[in-house]
This record gives C-alpha cells, structure tokens and sequence, in this order.
C-alpha cells in the first residue's frame, strides 16, 4: 500500500556500512528494500530485511522496476566502487522523489557527489576518525559535535563539579559548559536540576563548545 511503501528505505550495496545501517533501519522499525549486485550478499541478508534483491544499480531501468522512484529515501552505500556509487547517483538525481543520501569514502568522492546535487552526503571515516580521536586523548568517553559550539561529550564529574549544587558552583559562568544530565554509580542517567548535587565517580553528559568542554573534560 501507498502509506506502507512511502515508509521503505532502500539501501543500496549491502556492505559493511550499507549491511549495518539496512539491518539498524529494520531493528527500528523500518521496511528496509536492500539492492545488491553480488548474489552472495543478497543470500547473506534474505530474511533480514524486508526485501532483497539482486540487482545493478547503475541501470536506471533496474531502478525502475524496483520502484526506487516512488521511495522517499534512499541510501547510496557503494563506497569502494567509486563509478558504480556515481552512476547510480547520477541515475537516482533524475527521479523527483527520494531524497538522496550517499557515503563517500574519500574527499574527492564526496566532493563529486556533492557536485551532483546529492542532498545528504555522509563520510563516516573520516567522522569516525575525527570523533576517536576525541576518546583516545582520555577524559572523553563519548563525543559528538553537533557544532563547533555544541558540543555534547560524556565524562566524570570532576572535583570542580562535585559536592554542591549546580546552581551554586555555576560552572557556566567559569567553565562554559552545562551540565545536563548525571548517571550516579550504579544509578541510571536523569536529566540535571539546579539542585543536583554531583559526586565522585558520577558520569556526567556536559555541552558546550569544542574547546569548554574538552578542557573540562581534563579536570581532575
Ligand atoms: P563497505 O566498505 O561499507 O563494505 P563497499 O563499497 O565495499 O562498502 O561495498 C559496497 C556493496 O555494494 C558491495 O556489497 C557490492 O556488491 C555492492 N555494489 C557494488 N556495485 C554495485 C552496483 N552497481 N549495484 C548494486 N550493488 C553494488
């Protein structure tokens, strides 16, 4: 029916990245159409997905008989073959319907897929690089920049945030940062009040910008 297919993503190239995101997308809820060249691929995902089907996304016509043009979104996930992810973004540019997101692997990559008007174009390794990089340097376990400033991380409350209520110790006005939500040991993450009073080993989800709440995040 026309409200059920409107809510089909289809992911195209069942590789690693596209394998995970299609299998994420079903978990979800999602009805997934997966489209892969190699018959063992599609072997690997029959029963996973909504559907799956073998097919080269390069032909239009291919693209067509699937109805990948009467979708809102698809999902370009041929990444190390650089012609067959720009042809089948050439071909997925004609259709009106689905907005169009497409991973590139490398700069030049990504800056043709741009070029042709892809409308989102992801580039996970080098996110994910940038993103590790903010864990390995310590004090940081998790990490995502929404903007250079803001920035939410999760940390441990430092003795600079420990004992007194957030009110009081008013980190914004020294450290620029926000304390917005505090996991107690043991306890389970609850969204932070100005009463909140913080305490050794207690995590902690701060924003900020980039710098506020790295520096923080380096705080004994
Ligand atoms: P990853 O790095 O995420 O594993 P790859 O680029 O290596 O991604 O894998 C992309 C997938 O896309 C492979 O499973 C491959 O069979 C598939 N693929 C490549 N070319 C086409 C094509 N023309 N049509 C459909 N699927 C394709």
């Amino acid at each position: 029916d026309a409200a059920g297919k409107s809510r089909t993503v289809a992911v195209i190239g069942l590789g690693r990245f596209g394998g995970a995101l299609a299998l994420e997308l079903e978990s979800a809820g999602t009805e997934v159409l997966g489209i892969d060249a190699s018959a063992d691929r599609v072997q690997s995902f029959n029963g996973l997905l909504t559907h799956v089907v073998r097919a080269d996304s390069t032909q239009e016509e291919a693209l067509r008989q699937l109805a990948v043009h009467e979708l809102d979104v698809v999902v370009l996930a041929i990444g190390s073959d650089l012609e067959a992810s720009i042809l089948t973004a050439s071909r997925l540019l004609k259709f009106d319907r689905p907005a169009i997101w497409a991973k590139a692997i490398s700069e030049p990559h990504g800056e043709i897929l741009d070029q042709l008007g892809v409308h989102h174009v992801v580039r996970p390794e080098r996110d994910m690089g940038r993103r590790v990089a903010h864990l390995v340097q310590g004090g940081i376990r998790d990490y995502v920049e929404l903007d250079a400033d803001f920035v939410l991380v999760r940390t441990r409350a430092p003795q600079a945030g420990q004992d007194r209520p957030l009110d009081v110790l008013d980190l914004d006005a020294k450290y620029k940062i926000t304390v917005v939500a505090a996991k107690p040991l043991g306890g389970r993450w609850q969204p932070t009040r100005p009463h909140t009073v913080l305490r050794d080993g207690d995590e902690i989800l701060i924003e900020g910008g980039r710098a506020a709440t790295e520096s923080f995040s380096r705080l004994p």
